[in-house]
């Protein structure tokens, strides 16, 4: 594929120059008014130690130029109003724009923390009802909604088992994590005081009940398990794994992050699971990436709800009141009520779909998984044999043998006009290619992604280098990764 065109050099590109690069001398992109006082030597006014020497290299453009190109750089952004964004693990699904229009809603967009709460009512309301409503979806008896992310909910969560525990006399030492986890789901359960004891998969990536109920002694604290699994694999012992767990005393935290296989269908509270998260900006639709606000609202079996975050909302006669006064509480998680407007937006995406629309989701999500797994198994390796949930993932063992890794496919897709796929996760596949298209994906731009991944894999087969070398079609090509996060080097030094 070309680069550029000859000279020419297209509206639209990839390859747009730096500003220091449009530089020519004399230009400039303001005018100002003549002096009316009179003028000053800047070094006497302000002491020269105040005033800059002239900036090597500073560039000079007019305003059109400074325009276009910071407009031609806006359409880098790759996002999810643009084309699919198959990251696995990240359900980067279309966010409906009626959700963003009932966050903009005055009394809600406005309503502050500090406001009495008899003036605060409809925001209160509009919390006890998604609680309800996430409630009944995750099948769990509370919910807190005061997290602002996934791995906070999960840090919640594994408090809350801890404080039930010590309640009980003893918060016990260990946590289990499948080698499949999210990462994480260690790093909560190393916050919250508790060793991490990894768990082997067995061949179909799924959690061992033989495995399980050999590690599981008194120690144990809890397993935090994901399901389905970061392979994408409905973990098909849950009822058995739970009551392994619960013989001993010990908790089930499920991460439910993604939790479009389930909404509708199946209830984690119904097959054992004592605690969950769940990300609101994942599954109910707010957009994401960037680390923006989000929500990592917490479900919890009746035995856990003593332990909730305070304040917890409470009916007061006609109003809703905050209810501070919870003596077994863990405390706060954060400042206020959690992020507010994540809530609307999620509320307002349950309340669009209704049941019957959020089953049909979940439906659709699993179709269209499936479908890219049916459309890419004859080119690229599946990892597990067990059918897929929301998202299938790929080895990479049979492009291995022409040298080509997943890394390389994935930048390849760059030049395809694609978001690369998750690469290189989960850990216990090798060379993985996780793939999550979610439900809000039509079929025409499904097989426009599948067939870019199988030119991909025919390139491989004829020409490897092709592929190594990608992305072609961008600015910069392969940079050294880590150098890049750690070093960056932000000074421009014109081409000799
Ligand atoms: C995204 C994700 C998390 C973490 O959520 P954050 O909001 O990024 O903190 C945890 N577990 C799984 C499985 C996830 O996909």
């Amino acid at each position: 594929m070309p680069k550029t065109l000859g000279k020419i050099r297209p509206h639209l590109t990839q390859d747009e120059q730096l500003l220091f690069e449009l530089s020519s001398p004399g230009k400039k992109g303001y005018q100002l008014p003549a002096l009316d006082v009179p003028e000053v030597d800047p070094a006497s006014a302000l002491g020269s130690e105040n005033v800059r020497a002239a900036i090597e290299h500073f560039p000079e453009v007019s305003e059109v130029e400074v325009i276009r190109h910071f407009t031609r750089l806006s359409t880098w952004n790759y996002g999810i109003d643009l084309g699919l964004f198959p990251l696995g693990s990240c359900t980067m699904k279309y966010n409906p724009r009626i959700n963003e229009a009932v966050a903009r809603t005055e009394g809600l967009a406005w309503a502050h923390p500090y406001q009495p709460e008899a003036l605060s009512q409809g925001a209160m309301e509009v919390v006890a009802i998604l609680e309800q409503y996430l409630g009944e979806i995750f099948g769990m008896d509370a919910v807190t909604l005061q997290p602002a992310a996934g791995a906070h909910g999960e840090y919640t969560g594994i408090m809350l088992v801890r404080a039930y525990l010590e309640a009980q006399g003893n918060p016990r030492k260990k946590v289990l994590v499948p080698d499949s986890a999210h990462g994480t789901n260690p790093a909560t359960a190393f916050m919250a005081g508790y060793d991490v004891q990894t768990l082997k998969s067995n061949d179909s990536g799924m959690v061992d009940p033989a495995v399980l109920a050999a590690a599981v002694n008194e120690d144990v604290a809890a397993l935090m398990v994901t399901n389905p699994n970061t392979v994408g694999v409905f973990e098909e012992n849950i009822v058995q794994i739970a009551g392994i767990m619960h013989e001993k005393g010990a908790q089930v935290y499920m991460d439910g992050a993604n939790l479009n296989a389930l909404v509708g269908i199946a209830r984690p509270g119904d097959f054992g699971v004592d605690v969950l998260h769940s990300n609101l900006h994942k599954t109910f639709s707010t957009p994401h990436g960037g680390g923006g606000p989000g929500a990592g609202a917490v479900g919890v079996r009746s035995h856990l709800e003593p332990f909730l975050p305070t304040p917890r909302l409470r009916r007061d006669g006609e109003l809703w009141a905050w209810d501070y006064d919870r003596p077994q509480s863990i405390g706060r998680v954060r400042a206020f009520y959690g992020n507010f407007g994540v809530l609307v937006r999620a509320l307002a995406y349950i309340l669009a779909h209704g049941g019957e629309g959020l089953r049909n989701a979940t439906i659709d999500a699993l179709l269209n998984a499936n479908y890219i797994r049916a459309r890419l198994e004859e080119h690229y390796q599946i990892a597990y044999n067990a059918r897929s949930m929301h998202e299938c993932v790929f080895s990479d063992v049979r492009q291995e043998k022409q040298g080509v890794r997943t890394g390389d496919i994935a930048k390849r897709l760059i030049d395809y006009g694609f978001h690369p796929y998750t690469v290189s996760f989960p850990l216990i596949v090798h060379g993985a290619l996780m793939i999550e298209p979610t439900e809000t994906e039509p079929k025409a731009e499904l097989d426009a992604f599948c067939d870019a991944l199988i030119a991909i894999a025919r390139e491989i087969e004829a020409d490897p280098e092709t592929v190594k070398k990608a992305p072609h079609m961008t600015r910069t090509s392969r940079v050294d990764e880590v150098a890049a996060a750690r070093k960056p080097k932000v000074r421009w030094t014109p081409q000799a």
